[in-house]
């Protein structure tokens, strides 16, 4: 047995850096004014740390960029695009790979080949741009948690999981032939990166089987995935994690996944399946859309750098920092006395700021102040998650989102322990001042996608 450290060290020694963006307290007050409190509208070198999102922001590795520089640019049949093909296939089994640029553009393809008006997708949850892209082929998106999903303060091992219940009715009041496809997203990131079982996997395979209807697998977070199944699931502790992912690609007929998630590159994505008849259409669209199937809207070097990502991200030295180092975080702010979607998920942590501030109404956008005020103090960017973004604002009424959150997503391979601590300091520094903290109003925004757009101010006291 080694010893357990309690220090999470990276697992990764560091040949190139770029520096922080450091400002003033001053300079920050402007910078948040010119953006009309839409952190959105920050340039980049005023933040500090950009924990805006995990996606497309990962440090790559020597071997990726080594992997770039063989990059072989022909437009039919490069040889990176059979390297990529290999490690896809080696990772999920499936027979038919197609590169993408990124994720949405798999779901975009997906769904206009089995999409369609009458058909209902079910998953335990879709992401925002997977709900997007059923819904623009026309079809209907219907997610089925289990429910303890929805309980941010209670803490289960594995919240990502599908209703099992529900799936039969829903099944049984539809028809199994109205449902083109049945979607586990892993981890599940709308629900707050929190994982999917091997034990629920398996058993929406055989519930999916025994009604025909193919399962998909949306993998942005694969290897977190698998990694939570090896930590917390009986039977898995002695499997390794590569062994773990390539059971649970097992369970399903084909998969999607945006790699600027857990492939560590900063853009690409592919589609994979094993019907040879959805794997015909799909080339069509493709073509169409992204370009010809030997490389689908990326370089041929983007596709080494995913071809090594991908097992790059197996490494079990890195997911134990990986998990762990969030756990840290999540450890500090419930010290902290911070209210957190419990447990920790696997890409970020989730500050519940509809307690943290009670006096400030959905209307006040709370979770959009917190984020604003980690701004002010330290130059800290994260991202709401509530009424901002989905909320309903209709001719003059306004119907609040289910969920107040700031979401601090943790880029992959970029920031340290030491910038792990920092953070849990100046969370802790605003919320033992939440009381001060004020709402904001809004001044106008976008009708669709409005988190984007939308301008805000401080309300004044009355
Ligand atoms: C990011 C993400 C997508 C969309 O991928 P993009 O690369 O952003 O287009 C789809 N599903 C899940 C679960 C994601 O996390």
């Amino acid at each position: 047995m080694q010893p357990t450290w309690k220090t999470i060290i990276e697992p990764f020694k560091i040949k190139s850096v770029e520096p922080l963006g450091f400002t003033t307290r001053a300079e920050r007050e402007r910078v948040l004014r010119d953006a009309s409190w839409n952190l959105f509208g920050v340039a980049a070198d005023k933040v500090l740390i950009d924990l805006l999102t995990d996606s497309g922001t990962s440090a790559m590795s020597a071997e990726q960029w080594a992997a770039i520089m063989r990059g072989d640019e022909s437009y039919a049949g490069a040889r990176s695009f059979f390297a990529f093909e290999a490690a896809v296939r080696d990772l999920t089994g499936y027979k038919f790979v197609m590169p993408v640029h990124q994720g949405r553009a798999a779901e975009r393809i997906l769904f206009a080949v089995a999409g369609g008006p009458g058909k209902t997708v079910i998953a335990n949850s879709h992401f925002d741009t997977t709900r997007a892209n059923v819904e623009a082929s026309g079809a209907t998106a219907i997610d089925l948690p289990v429910p303890e999903a929805l309980d941010f303060a209670v803490s289960a091992p594995f919240k990502g999981d599908m209703d099992l219940r529900a799936l039969e009715e829903k099944i049984r009041e539809l028809g199994g032939a109205n449902i083109p496809m049945i979607v586990m997203t892993l981890t599940n990131n709308s629900l707050g990166g929190q994982p999917v079982s091997m034990g629920n996997l398996r058993r929406v395979s055989e519930i999916a089987r025994r009604h025909r209807i193919p399962l998909m697998l949306d993998v942005a977070r694969f290897a977190e995935n698998a990694w939570f199944i090896k930590r917390r699931e009986f039977g898995y502790a002695a499997r390794c994690a590569a062994e773990i992912a390539r059971e649970m690609f097992s369970y399903a007929d084909g998969c999607w996944m945006s790699a600027k998630k857990d492939a560590f590159v900063n853009i690409g994505g592919f589609l994979a399946v094993n019907d040879p008849q959805w794997s015909a259409r799909a080339r069509e669209f493709l073509i169409l859309g992204e370009g010809f199937p030997t490389y689908g809207g990326l370089a041929g070097r983007d596709l080494e750098a995913m071809a090594v990502g991908l097992r790059e991200v197996l490494d079990e030295h890195y997911l134990e920092y990986r998990v762990r180092s969030i756990e840290y975080l999540g450890d500090g702010l419930r010290r902290a006395g911070v209210p957190i979607v419990e447990p920790p998920g696997g890409h970020a942590v989730y500050i519940d700021a509809k307690r943290l501030l009670p006096h400030i109404p959905p209307s006040g956008y709370p979770a959009q102040a917190l984020a604003c005020e980690l701004y002010l103090t330290a130059g800290v960017r994260s991202v709401e998650i509530g009424s901002l973004m989905f909320g309903r604002r209709e001719n003059g009424g306004f119907k609040p989102a289910r969920m107040e959150l700031v979401r601090l997503a943790i880029p992959r391979r970029v920031y340290t322990q030491s910038h792990m601590d920092f953070l849990i300091e100046v969370i802790a520094d605003v919320a033992a001042r939440a009381k001060t903290i004020r709402p904001l109003r809004l001044l106008d925004s976008s009708p669709r996608l409005a988190h984007f757009t939308a301008r805000l101010e401080p309300e004044t006291v009355q």
